[in-house]
């Protein structure tokens, strides 16, 4: 499968870099000019523990020169996507498959929007990677990926991607309940980001303190009901289980913590955010996810303007 990645950042070099190494047609397309310079010239660096390697990975800014493709996997920023979906449709020919990995709800609404449904499949990874420097990603979370289509069906192209991941040593499944999967992190993500941004605490502390624990409590109640009254299927006790996340993650910082900590632009609206507008269409109140939308939202403010700052 000729594939192209929107987006050379953390996830997106992962994947890519992954895919390419194990002898896929892959290209990464980032608008960062740094980003894709380095990766072209010296390829991409990618730390796993003590191992570093570089691996060769085909990368533009040009878009347009790379033809059709089979496949495009979205790794942009949730509030980056809009912009990306456009750009990729000069990629698109009758039966190529456009992939949102990313996290959050309402990348499925934008893919449809400009894409035909029958076209878009879903997923959720639990890989995690972190972007040292330009074309410099450490590989940090080994978790399980899933993909399903729109409307839950098994098809064969679902399972064909997922055998692509699973050779590149991407453990991948087809699911036939992507939205259960993509809102089971979404809980985790609503009850665990904003909290730490807001704080400065790292996943683990959250537990260590009862107001911490209560507001956690508060996010994910919430989300599950909201879930729950748009019919989404969602196994086990969603507290349990995001307390659960936050323990095994104990020392980390969560990305949108990170995203405070270096003055860059969140996805709080594809999180929290996300919860408030749903809740909104169903007449439910989220006070709890209201007010961490909102105050995340004015302390962001300022980052707007640097969408990317890493800290290289
Ligand atoms: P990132 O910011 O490191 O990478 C995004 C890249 O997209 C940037 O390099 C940016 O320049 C590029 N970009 C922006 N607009 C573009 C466009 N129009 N065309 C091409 N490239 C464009 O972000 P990330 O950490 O890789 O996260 C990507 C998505 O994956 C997010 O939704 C995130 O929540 C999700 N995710 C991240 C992790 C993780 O561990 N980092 C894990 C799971 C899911």
């Amino acid at each position: 499968m000729k594939t192209v990645i929107m987006g050379a950042g953390a996830m997106g070099s992962l994947f890519g870099g992954l895919l390419a190494f194990s002898g896929e047609e892959v290209c990464l397309v980032d608008v960062r000019k740094e980003q894709v310079d380095v990766i072209r010239s010296v390829g991409l660096t990618m730390e796993e523990g003590e191992k570093l390697q570089i691996i060769g990975v085909n990368a533009t800014q040009d878009i347009a020169s790379l033809g059709q493709a089979d496949l495009v996997i979205f790794f942009v920023k949730t509030y980056q996507t809009e912009q990306a979906v456009s750009d990729a449709l000069v990629l698109e020919k009758e039966d190529t498959i456009f992939l949102t990995l990313q996290n959050g709800l309402g990348n499925e609404e934008v893919l449809c929007q400009k894409i035909d449904p029958k076209k878009v499949l879903l997923g959720v990874t639990g890989q995690g990677a972190t972007l040292v420097g330009p074309g410099h990603i450490r590989h940090a979370g080994w978790g399980k990926t899933y993909i399903g289509e729109v409307d839950h069906q098994m098809t064969d192209r679902a399972q064909r991607v997922a055998e692509m991941f699973r050779n590149a040593d991407i453990d991948t499944d087809v699911s036939a309940n992507i939205h259960g999967l993509i809102w089971e992190k979404l809980l985790a993500n609503a009850g665990i980001n904003a909290l730490t941004a807001l704080t400065g605490l790292k996943n683990g502390q959250l537990l260590d303190h009862p107001e911490t624990l209560r507001l956690m409590e508060g996010l994910v109640s919430e989300a599950a009901e909201v879930a729950r009254r748009k019919g989404i299927e969602i196994e086990g006790d969603p507290i349990e289980k995001v307390k659960t996340v936050a323990e095994a993650t104990r020392g980390n910082r969560s990305s949108m913590g990170q995203d405070f900590d270096f003055q860059r632009r969140t996805e709080i609206d594809a999180i929290n955010g996300a919860v408030v507008r749903e809740a909104e269409r169903l007449g439910i109140p989220v006070p709890f996810n209201r007010i961490v939308t909102d105050l995340v939202k004015v302390i962001e403010k300022p980052f707007w303007a640097s969408v990317r700052s890493d800290p290289f």
